[in-house]
């Protein structure tokens, strides 16, 4: 115990120095509607690529970084810097920003929001946030009022890793959301397990009722995806698709001209 609390230890100092040292950058993960098989969005997926250990996973380090305090920074580069490199894409590609808990619960967000979008000049209407239910399990004023500004300033939210939690409907109710995201762990027994494609179905059911649209996420097999088209997803993300790729790849894959996104 005592080793891997100086382990953690260590991640956290580390990361202390990591934002000042460029040692973090983000992949994109395309985003394809179902009906047409276009890319509507990129997810940015945060990397930190520690000098010694080499790649360290997001499940790894953002824990620690929320716990330690660092995620308002390391939170606001990955929102500056993922409008930064969207701004460059086609006018009809959102792009989406991961958000902790962490990063609502200061009253600073839309401000700093703004300022990105202002940075960039990407309009607010391109910028989707995804959060997840843990942040409207604390539900307290600052986070809905948070949530109402995002929501007026014309930035998208979307509920991140549906299925996992509480699932609670309640959260449904308490705020409207643009999308609701199916965990992974849902699609990768729908085609296998009855009860889970009926979850599924249930939830699309649902969000369309609410209108909102729905992201299957994770999709890596065909038939995943065709279960989703079939039950009326609206989105889907997955290896099938595209594997999270760097600005570059993203920039060239959304190139006029390149004709690789619907081939899939
Ligand atoms: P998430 O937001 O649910 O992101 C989706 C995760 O699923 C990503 O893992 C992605 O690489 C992975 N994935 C996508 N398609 C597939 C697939 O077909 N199969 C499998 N097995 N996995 C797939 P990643 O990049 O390791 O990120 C893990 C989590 O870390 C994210 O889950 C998100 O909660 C968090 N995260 C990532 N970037 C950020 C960030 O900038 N800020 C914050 N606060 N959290 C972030
Ligand atoms: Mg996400
Ligand atoms: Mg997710």
């Amino acid at each position: 115990m005592n080793l891997e609390l100086q382990a953690r230890r260590q991640i956290e100092l580390d990361l202390r120095v990591a934002l000042a040292e460029g040692e973090f950058h983000l992949l994109y993960q395309p985003q394809v509607n179902l009906t047409s098989g276009r890319i509507i969005g990129c997810e940015a997926l945060l990397r930190w690529n520690h000098p010694v250990r080499g790649p360290v996973p997001p499940s790894e380090f953002i824990p620690i970084a929320e716990e330690a305090g660092l995620i308002p920074a390391i939170g606001d580069w990955a929102l500056r810097r993922a409008c930064h490199e969207a701004a460059g894409w086609r006018s009809d590609v959102k792009i989406a920003v991961n958000m902790s808990p962490a990063q609502f619960k200061n009253p600073n967000l839309p401000h700093n929001v703004v300022l990105a979008l202002a940075a960039s000049g990407l309009p607010a209407e391109r910028l989707e946030l995804e959060i997840t239910e843990s942040l409207l399990l604390q539900d307290n004023d600052t986070t809905m009022a948070t949530l109402h500004r995002m929501r007026e300033l014309g930035v998208g939210i979307a509920l991140d890793d549906f299925g996992t939690g509480y699932s609670s409907l309640s959260y449904l109710r308490r705020f409207p959301f643009d999308k609701i995201k199916i965990d992974q762990t849902f699609v990768r027994e729908m085609t296998t397990d009855a009860d889970c494609m009926s979850i599924i179905q249930s939830v699309i059911d649902l969000a369309h009722t609410l209108r909102m649209k729905t992201t299957g996420e994770g999709v890596e097999t065909v038939q995943q995806k065709d279960s989703l088209q079939v039950a009326g997803c609206t989105d889907a993300q997955g290896f099938y698709f595209f594997r999270p790729m760097s600005g570059k790849q993203i920039a060239d894959l959304l190139a006029p001209g390149a004709n690789r996104e619907t081939a899939a």
